[in-house]
């Protein structure tokens, strides 16, 4: 079984990766396979370029067995949708691997916008790891759909392609990669909410930085 960890990862941070770790020691996981998007679909374009996210995972994840960056999103274009990248696995790994989509609670309460999701959810399990803040599924049609697929056991999703869903509660860590764009532009340093390759990366390339305002004051 492969668990699928998709995101913008503008930049990737411990909020990601230890939640990921906790997937993989608490599921039969052989790996996770980290996918950064290309193009967003529900949110604003990221900062960074795709070849910057996809260096950062690549440094994020090297050293830990199990955590691999998968370029797939970045070798489409047009909008990156979790069901083509689904049906991309599936033509790679076959019909029969279980496969684990891991998100977010807050990315998962938002699980019916997303393009042909009820065709998503035949083709992997849904893994919704609790975020810090969220708060249970409010939306009472998404819990009647959810009900009857849902599963207590892990094991039950390697038994499995697809289908289920599991909940599970993730080490609570309170960092968004927002915060970490935010502290760079004001000169604060991010250090400890992310790896050290990462910030080194990061300072490497100038990423976050706010451009410098030049404001010529002798223009009347
Ligand atoms: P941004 O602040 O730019 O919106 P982000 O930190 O939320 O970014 P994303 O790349 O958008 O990171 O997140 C990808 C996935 O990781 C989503 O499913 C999101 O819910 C989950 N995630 C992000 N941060 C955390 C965290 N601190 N704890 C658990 N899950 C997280």
């Amino acid at each position: 079984m492969i668990g699928i960890f998709g995101g913008t990862f503008d930049p990737i941070h411990f909020g990601h990766l230890r939640p990921a770790l906790d997937m993989l020691q608490g599921l039969p996981l052989q790996e996770i396979r980290f996918v950064p998007l290309s193009t967003a679909v529900h949110r604003m374009q990221p900062v960074a370029t795709a070849a910057q996210r996809l260096a950062m995972v690549r440094a994020a994840v090297e050293g830990q067995p199990g955590f691999v960056a998968d370029p797939c999103e970045l070798q489409r274009t047009g909008s990156s949708y979790s069901y083509d990248t689904l049906v991309s696995l599936r033509a790679q790994f076959g019909p029969q691997l279980p496969i684990c989509l891991l998100t977010g609670l807050d990315a998962f309460a938002e699980l019916p916008t997303w393009y042909r999701w009820e065709d998503i959810a035949g083709m992997a399990h849904l893994v919704i790891m609790r975020r810090p803040g969220a708060d249970a599924v409010t939306d009472p049609e998404l819990r009647r759909w959810m009900e009857p697929r849902l599963a207590t056991d892990p094991a039950a999703l390697a038994q499995v392609p697809g289908g289920l869903i599991l909940c599970r509660e993730v080490t609570q860590l309170d960092i968004s990669a927002t915060a970490i764009r935010s502290q760079v532009a004001q000169g604060l340093s991010p250090r400890f909410l992310l790896p050290a390759s990462v910030l080194a990366f990061i300072e490497r390339e100038g990423l976050y930085r706010l451009q410098a305002l030049t404001i010529d004051l002798n223009d009347p």
